[in-house]
Protein backbone atom coordinates (compact mmCIF):
# COMPACT_ATOMS: atom_id res chain seq x y z
CA UNK A 1 0.00 0.00 0.00
CA UNK A 2 1.30 3.54 -1.00
CA UNK A 3 1.86 6.44 1.02
CA UNK A 4 -1.50 7.87 0.80
CA UNK A 5 -2.90 10.46 -0.02
CA UNK A 6 -0.26 10.57 -3.05
CA UNK A 7 1.75 14.54 -2.75
CA UNK A 8 1.23 15.33 -6.81
CA UNK A 9 0.12 14.41 -9.61
CA UNK A 10 3.08 12.08 -10.68
CA UNK A 11 3.10 10.41 -7.42
CA UNK A 12 -0.85 9.49 -8.12
CA UNK A 13 0.37 7.93 -11.59
CA UNK A 14 3.40 5.98 -10.09
CA UNK A 15 1.03 4.42 -7.47
CA UNK A 16 -1.47 3.75 -9.92
CA UNK A 17 0.74 1.85 -12.23
CA UNK A 18 2.66 0.08 -9.69
CA UNK A 19 -1.15 -1.09 -8.11
CA UNK A 20 -1.98 -1.81 -12.00
CA UNK A 21 1.08 -4.53 -12.33
CA UNK A 22 -0.19 -6.33 -9.28
CA UNK A 23 -3.71 -7.01 -10.62
CA UNK A 24 -4.79 -9.87 -12.13
CA UNK A 25 -6.12 -8.41 -15.56
CA UNK A 26 -4.98 -9.19 -18.69
CA UNK A 27 -4.31 -5.68 -20.28
CA UNK A 28 -1.66 -4.51 -22.10
CA UNK A 29 -0.16 -2.02 -19.48
CA UNK A 30 3.06 -1.09 -21.98
CA UNK A 31 -0.12 0.18 -24.41
CA UNK A 32 -2.01 1.75 -21.00
CA UNK A 33 -1.18 5.37 -20.97
CA UNK A 34 -2.34 7.54 -17.82
CA UNK A 35 -3.42 10.53 -17.02
CA UNK A 36 -4.50 13.08 -13.75
CA UNK A 37 -7.88 15.50 -14.05
CA UNK A 38 -7.98 18.28 -11.96
CA UNK A 39 -11.30 19.57 -13.12
CA UNK A 40 -13.14 15.93 -12.31
CA UNK A 41 -15.93 16.13 -10.00
CA UNK A 42 -18.02 13.68 -10.15
CA UNK A 43 -16.12 10.86 -11.36
CA UNK A 44 -13.36 9.14 -10.05
CA UNK A 45 -12.24 7.48 -12.70
CA UNK A 46 -12.51 7.19 -16.91
CA UNK A 47 -11.62 5.36 -19.13
CA UNK A 48 -11.03 6.86 -22.70
CA UNK A 49 -10.56 5.21 -25.98
CA UNK A 50 -9.10 6.50 -29.03
CA UNK A 51 -10.55 4.10 -32.12
CA UNK A 52 -8.75 5.42 -34.87
CA UNK A 53 -4.72 4.52 -32.59
CA UNK A 54 -6.13 2.44 -30.53
CA UNK A 55 -4.47 4.05 -27.19
CA UNK A 56 -6.48 3.93 -24.21
CA UNK A 57 -5.69 6.45 -21.50
CA UNK A 58 -7.35 5.77 -17.81
CA UNK A 59 -8.10 9.19 -15.99
CA UNK A 60 -8.05 9.38 -12.28
CA UNK A 61 -9.74 12.11 -10.80
CA UNK A 62 -7.23 14.02 -8.28
CA UNK A 63 -10.36 15.16 -6.10
CA UNK A 64 -11.15 11.32 -5.88
CA UNK A 65 -7.50 10.51 -4.30
CA UNK A 66 -8.22 13.56 -1.73
CA UNK A 67 -11.36 11.79 -0.44
CA UNK A 68 -10.84 8.05 -0.94
CA UNK A 69 -8.78 5.88 0.80
CA UNK A 70 -6.51 3.88 -0.86
CA UNK A 71 -8.79 0.91 -0.85
CA UNK A 72 -11.60 2.63 -2.63
CA UNK A 73 -9.02 4.44 -4.73
CA UNK A 74 -7.89 0.87 -5.91
CA UNK A 75 -11.29 -0.16 -6.43
CA UNK A 76 -11.33 2.45 -9.21
CA UNK A 77 -8.04 1.80 -10.82
CA UNK A 78 -9.31 -2.18 -11.40
CA UNK A 79 -12.52 -0.86 -12.30
CA UNK A 80 -10.77 1.15 -15.20
CA UNK A 81 -8.73 -1.68 -16.05
CA UNK A 82 -11.63 -3.66 -16.78
CA UNK A 83 -12.59 -0.76 -19.27
CA UNK A 84 -9.23 -0.61 -20.24
CA UNK A 85 -9.21 -4.66 -21.13
CA UNK A 86 -12.28 -4.46 -23.27
CA UNK A 87 -11.24 -1.59 -25.02
CA UNK A 88 -8.01 -3.55 -26.09
CA UNK A 89 -9.57 -6.44 -26.69
CA UNK A 90 -13.03 -6.04 -27.96
CA UNK A 91 -12.88 -2.02 -29.27
CA UNK A 92 -15.61 -1.53 -27.19
CA UNK A 93 -16.00 -1.26 -23.25
CA UNK A 94 -19.20 -0.83 -21.10
CA UNK A 95 -21.12 -2.43 -18.09
CA UNK A 96 -22.98 -5.89 -19.51
CA UNK A 97 -22.07 -9.03 -18.60
CA UNK A 98 -18.66 -9.35 -20.23
CA UNK A 99 -17.66 -6.46 -17.70
CA UNK A 100 -19.77 -8.11 -14.73
CA UNK A 101 -17.76 -11.08 -15.02
CA UNK A 102 -14.42 -9.60 -14.16
CA UNK A 103 -15.95 -7.17 -12.20
CA UNK A 104 -17.32 -9.61 -9.83
CA UNK A 105 -13.88 -11.05 -9.89
CA UNK A 106 -11.90 -8.63 -9.12
CA UNK A 107 -14.52 -7.35 -6.63
CA UNK A 108 -15.64 -3.82 -8.05
CA UNK A 109 -18.41 -2.39 -8.38
CA UNK A 110 -20.55 -2.65 -11.93
CA UNK A 111 -21.46 1.07 -12.22
CA UNK A 112 -18.46 3.75 -12.70
CA UNK A 113 -16.99 4.90 -9.48
CA UNK A 114 -17.87 8.26 -8.11
CA UNK A 115 -17.25 10.25 -5.50
CA UNK A 116 -19.72 13.10 -3.86
CA UNK A 117 -18.04 16.61 -3.50
CA UNK A 118 -19.66 18.96 -0.90
CA UNK A 119 -22.56 20.74 -2.43
CA UNK A 120 -21.13 23.99 -1.70
CA UNK A 121 -17.54 25.17 -0.72
CA UNK A 122 -16.50 28.50 1.26
CA UNK A 123 -12.63 30.17 0.30
CA UNK A 124 -11.22 33.20 1.58
CA UNK A 125 -11.05 36.16 -0.57
CA UNK A 126 -7.81 36.98 1.11
CA UNK A 127 -5.23 35.93 -1.18
CA UNK A 128 -2.77 35.05 1.41
CA UNK A 129 -4.96 32.90 3.09
CA UNK A 130 -6.04 29.30 2.14
CA UNK A 131 -8.75 28.61 4.46
CA UNK A 132 -12.13 27.13 2.88
CA UNK A 133 -14.60 24.60 4.10
CA UNK A 134 -17.42 22.45 2.89
CA UNK A 135 -21.47 23.17 3.36
CA UNK A 136 -24.24 20.76 2.15
CA UNK A 137 -27.02 22.49 3.56
CA UNK A 138 -27.96 26.63 2.58
CA UNK A 139 -27.67 27.39 5.87
CA UNK A 140 -27.11 31.39 6.99
CA UNK A 141 -23.00 31.34 6.52
CA UNK A 142 -24.69 30.30 2.90
CA UNK A 143 -26.95 32.50 2.34
CA UNK A 144 -25.77 36.00 4.40
CA UNK A 145 -22.21 35.50 3.78
CA UNK A 146 -21.54 39.38 4.06
CA UNK A 147 -22.50 38.79 7.66
CA UNK A 148 -19.64 36.25 8.65
CA UNK A 149 -15.64 36.38 8.26
CA UNK A 150 -13.11 34.02 7.46
CA UNK A 151 -12.71 31.22 10.18
CA UNK A 152 -8.57 32.05 10.20
CA UNK A 153 -7.99 35.38 8.82
CA UNK A 154 -11.16 37.30 9.74
CA UNK A 155 -11.45 38.56 5.87
CA UNK A 156 -14.77 38.08 3.69
CA UNK A 157 -15.12 34.61 1.96
CA UNK A 158 -16.86 33.31 -1.33
CA UNK A 159 -19.38 30.78 -1.55
CA UNK A 160 -19.20 28.03 -4.68
CA UNK A 161 -22.34 26.37 -5.76
CA UNK A 162 -19.44 23.38 -6.73
CA UNK A 163 -21.45 21.87 -9.30
CA UNK A 164 -22.80 24.80 -11.35
CA UNK A 165 -19.37 27.11 -10.10
CA UNK A 166 -21.74 30.02 -9.34
CA UNK A 167 -19.92 32.09 -6.43
CA UNK A 168 -21.57 35.23 -4.30
CA UNK A 169 -20.30 37.19 -1.96
CA UNK A 170 -23.67 38.62 -0.36
CA UNK A 171 -26.97 37.77 0.13
CA UNK A 172 -28.29 39.51 -3.13
CA UNK A 173 -25.51 37.42 -5.16
CA UNK A 174 -26.60 34.23 -3.41
CA UNK A 175 -30.58 34.84 -4.51
CA UNK A 176 -29.29 35.58 -7.88
CA UNK A 177 -27.11 32.84 -8.15
CA UNK A 178 -30.04 30.40 -6.60
CA UNK A 179 -32.39 31.94 -9.39
CA UNK A 180 -29.86 30.94 -11.88
CA UNK A 181 -28.77 27.23 -10.58
CA UNK A 182 -31.39 24.83 -11.98
CA UNK A 183 -29.64 21.97 -9.95
CA UNK A 184 -29.36 22.79 -6.54
ZN1 LIG B 1 -17.29 1.89 -15.76
ZN1 LIG C 1 -8.89 33.98 5.45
Amino acid sequence: MPEWPPVDHDTLLTDAREYARTVDVDVALDDLSWEVSTRAKRRAGACLYHRASGDVTIRLAWRAAERFDWNEFAAVVRHELIHAWEYQQFGEAGHGPRFKREADRLDVATTCPTFSVPRLRLYCTNTGCDWSADRHRASEVVREPEHRRCGRCGSRYEVEHVESGECWRTSAGYRGARERIEEW
